[in-house]
């Protein structure tokens, strides 16, 4: 029976982008480079503020097709080929690197050896480097490895491998690659495979050819082709917002302006040199543009982030989108179009006397119900090894003006909190205290800058706040209605330089029409007050309290506080920050720090036992 390898139109950004590994019914892949995508059949993708911001040209999702075909040239569906192409049979334990002519479409790869002939299975480790990237392991050097130069000289089958696994030990003790070659026998165990080896890099990713590969010579680290570090996506995205701006069209007109100016080609040939700054000055003075402007067009261009004359901030790595996001969310009226349906609600608490709900509707401000919105998810790249590592484009060999993307439609929430109450509660000293002691520990966050581009230039304390409380809302809501964690997401507007306060959440259901008003219904009163208030109970206790409530610093980077796994932390497509900058602390309040939803928990803990004391007993 052949088989059918599915990858969905909407995964082909997040999770199966540009460079990552996956697996498919016991089979391996890597995703190519988008150089590699079918030229005919690719769909655009209309995003004009997001192209504006990243300096492509466009944007184009593969087509939404079967891609049981991966193997066939030009076949329709973004392009994937075989990673690792070392496999090994569990019947006769052969290893055999597979070729692409070696590929049978709609077939398994099959041992040549046994009969029947059962499906081989893919390595489990591979090796990735910093520069971002990938490669088979030379396996027959690691069975080699223990023995000297001169010895391995004499070996001279390269192919003749088995993959044995032995029941006297466990774990990767159990595993070892064995060289089968006439009067040969090398072997080593997999006990200590993981880390750094000595071995070289190939200097480019599976898809990538042999003239391709640069001359690398970063640490090559062997992992496992499911580990966390083997794909960090650089993905950007943007709610489809009506045009109210005319800034964005600026920017876009002033791009064009400079791409087409008779000194641009030579400016991107010497950007990264002395001379780049006479024919920066000379574009700057004919078409008007700035500085970061051209950054922008240069690392587009160039593929290489330009490092700025001195004194001039560098370009911009994650534009900001959320400012114009806000100012569509703020808006009087809020706007209506076909893509970004908006209509305002309340917490319907007006009339409301009783704690808790009068201090509930002390701090919130304006609640918004989105029944349609658009967005669109580029991929600009990936790293290796860490997210701060070494980007690698999307198209590997930097010809092309565009990036992969999928438009995905959804539904959503917005709230912001009460600005005054918020203002009120961000002078306070002892929460700022608390910041001030996260903020340090952003400063040697590896993952500053990206962070950064989120929080903006400050960590402040609204920006933990809000991020907890969108946490602890998608898992509220989650609990209430049914739709998992992994289904919602978060966007998060709390810069105080752009005067924001608030956040979204939203669903993101990938392809066609979105989801069917389920989170709006959420959203609606009295749905929405009942579970604020539900969720700040929950969220005033963690069973792995007390430790959770007392850490100092817990997550990636230590750069949670009271926020663990089973209390805030939610799947990492749901969270914009990578799980980190939680503070449960901050909403409902801790030992030593004030939380903004604190009086409410305390109010509506008071109205319950004073309700026990109603029953007569
Ligand atoms: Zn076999
Ligand atoms: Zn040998
Ligand atoms: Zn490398
Ligand atoms: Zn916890
Ligand atoms: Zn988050």
């Amino acid at each position: 029976m052949s088989r059918t390898l599915r990858v969905r139109q909407a995964q082909t950004v997040l999770p199966f982008g540009v460079g990552a590994v996956f697996d498919i019914q016991g089979e391996s892949f890597v995703a190519t480079g988008i150089g590699d995508w079918p030229q005919r059949a690719k769909q655009r993708v209309e995003s004009t503020r997001l192209a504006a911001r990243l300096g492509v040209t466009g944007f184009y999702a593969a087509p939404p097709t079967p891609n049981e075909r991966y193997d066939v040239p030009d076949a329709p569906g973004a392009p994937y080929i075989r990673f690792p192409s070392w496999l090994f049979c569990g019947a006769c334990r052969r290893m055999k690197r597979w070729r692409i002519a070696d590929e049978k479409p709609g077939q398994p790869p099959r041992c040549p050896s046994c009969s029947p002939r059962p499906a081989l299975a893919p390595m489990r480790f591979v090796q990735i480097c910093s520069a971002g990237h990938l490669g088979d392991i030379d396996w027959w050097f690691w069975a080699h490895s223990r023995r000297e130069a001169t010895e391995r000289r004499e070996c001279t089958e390269r192919g003749k491998l088995r993959f044995l696994v032995s029941d006297r030990a466990s774990g990767l003790e159990a595993l070892s690659v064995v060289c089968t070659a006439k009067g040969c026998g090398a072997v080593r165990d997999l006990l200590d495979i993981l880390g750094t080896h000595g071995m070289r890099c190939s200097g480019r990713n599976p898809w990538q050819r042999a003239n391709e590969a640069v001359e690398c010579v970063k640490p090559v680290q062997i992992v496992q082709r499911t580990a966390g570090n083997l794909y960090y996506p650089v993905v950007h995205s943007a709610l489809d917002i009506p045009e109210t701006e005319t800034a964005v069209y600026a920017d876009e007109t002033l791009a064009s302006r400079v791409r087409e100016h008779d000194l641009w080609v030579s400016l991107c040939k010497v950007a990264a040199t002395p001379r780049a700054e006479v024919f920066r000055e000379m574009i700057k003075d004919d078409t008007g543009a700035d500085d970061a402007l051209l950054d922008v067009l240069l690392a587009e261009e160039t593929g290489q982030p330009v490092a700025a004359p001195s004194g001039l901030a560098a370009a911009p790595v994650r534009p900001d989108l959320s400012r114009e996001e806000w100012a569509a969310f703020m808006a009087p009226v809020p706007p209506a179009t076909r893509d970004f349906a908006l209509r305002a609600t309340t917490l319907d608490l007006a009339r409301e006397t009783m704690e808790p709900w009068v201090g509930l509707r002390r701090r919130i401000g304006r609640v918004l119900l989105a029944d349609r919105l658009r967005e669109v998810r580029a991929l600009s790249g990936f790293t290796r090894v860490s997210p701060d590592a070494t980007v690698v484009p999307a198209d590997t060999a930097r010809r092309l003006k565009w990036l992969p993307a999928v438009e995905v439609f959804g539904e959503g929430i917005f709230l912001t909190l009460d600005k005054d109450a918020l203002t009120e509660w961000e002078a306070d000293d002892r929460v700022r205290r608390r910041v001030a002691g996260m903020r340090a520990d952003l400063d040697r966050a590896f993952q500053k800058d990206r962070l950064e581009s989120l929080t903006g230039a400050e960590l402040s304390p609204r920006f933990v706040l809000l991020h907890t409380l969108a946490h602890l809302l998608i898992r509220q809501l989650s609990f209430e209605s049914g739709y998992t964690t992994a289904s919602l997401r978060e966007r998060i507007y709390a810069r105080p330089d752009q005067d924001q306060y608030g956040i979204l959440v939203y669903t993101a259901a990938g392809d066609a029409e979105g989801t069917l008003g389920g989170l709006v219904r959420q959203g609606e009163p009295p749905r929405l007050a009942e579970t604020l208030l539900r969720m700040t109970e929950a969220a005033a206790w963690c069973s792995a309290d007390p430790l959770c409530a007392e850490h100092a610093g817990q997550g990636f980077g230590n750069l949670n506080r009271a926020a663990c796994h089973a209390c805030a932390l939610l799947p990492e497509t749901s969270c914009e920050s990578g799980n980190t900058l939680l503070d449960r602390a901050l909403v409902v309040g801790g030992e030593q720090v004030p939380g903004y939803f604190e009086p409410i928990v305390t109010a509506a803990r008071a109205a319950a036992a004073a309700a026990l004391e109603q029953i007569p007993s």
